[in-house]
């Protein structure tokens, strides 16, 4: 569905990603998994349209995405929730929401049955309508970047890192509604430094390293302890 390939982006003179392809596929979990300042973030924001390739290419649907706006990009389906949430923390839960429906912000009846069915999702945001986000919990903002996402109605969900600085339990719970919207044929792209977690709900995975994918393949195929244990302590 999501093809890129070769993709180098650079800041300034230091290069962040050194040529990566991978695919990420209709209607299936793709984990992307790699230790701190691999090139994860940086993936995500290129293909987001918020860093600017030097080179190579991003198809969707073999239509090419590579060089369009951000808003062009999501417009097109392909919608990120961002690493820390990023929600806006004046405004409240439901318009926090609402501003993720930006792109068709003419549909208002459509906007308002897609509101409801993320509150009839997340019933604890539902609870919280009325909140400004800023006073949510790390979870709960969490929910309602997810939330947010959904409002664009995406063919793609790219997440970055949702476990970040959340406790276990809540990490538990973040992955549960990850499995469901995996579960109803959602297409994902996961990047992850939780691994263990990561793999249980991937279909695919792959290990991005110093700004190069080193593996893909699926769960299973390989004794994953020794891949990533290599990865995240630096021991190629
Ligand atoms: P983490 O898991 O810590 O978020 P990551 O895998 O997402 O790491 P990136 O944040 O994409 O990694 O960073 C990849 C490389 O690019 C790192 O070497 C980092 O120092 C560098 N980098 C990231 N942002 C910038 C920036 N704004 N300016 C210069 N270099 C940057």
């Amino acid at each position: 569905m999501l093809e890129i390939r070769d993709i180098r982006t650079s800041y300034g003179k230091i290069a962040a990603l050194k040529g990566v392809s991978l695919d990420i596929r209709e209607g299936g979990l793709t984990c992307l998994l790699g230790p701190n300042g691999a090139g994860k973030t940086t993936l995500i924001w290129t293909i987001a349209g918020i860093l600017r390739a030097q080179s190579g290419s991003m198809t969707l649907d073999g239509e090419e995405l590579t060089g369009l706006k951000s808003h062009t990009i999501v417009g097109k389906g392909v919608v990120t929730v961002p690493e820390n949430r990023l929600v806006f923390p004046e405004m409240t839960v439901r318009d926090n929401l609402i501003a993720g429906a930006f792109s068709r912000r003419k549909d208002k009846t459509g906007v308002m049955a897609d509101l409801e069915d993320v509150l009839q999702r997340f019933p604890r945001l539902r609870e919280r309508a009325s909140q400004e986000a800023g006073t949510l919990s790390g979870g709960e903002q969490q929910m309602l970047a997810v939330g947010r996402a959904l409002m664009a109605r995406p063919r793609v969900l790219l997440m970055d890192e949702p476990s970040t600085g959340l406790a276990p339990i809540i990490v538990e719970e973040i992955f549960a509604i990850i499995g469901q919207l995996r579960d109803e044929g959602r297409t994902i792209f996961l990047v992850e430094q939780n691994a263990h977690m990561a793999l249980d709900y991937a279909d695919h995975f792959y290990l991005l390293e110093q700004g190069h994918v080193t593996f893909g393949g699926r769960p299973g195929e390989v004794d994953h302890e020794e891949l990533i244990a290599q990865a995240y302590l630096g021991a190629r």
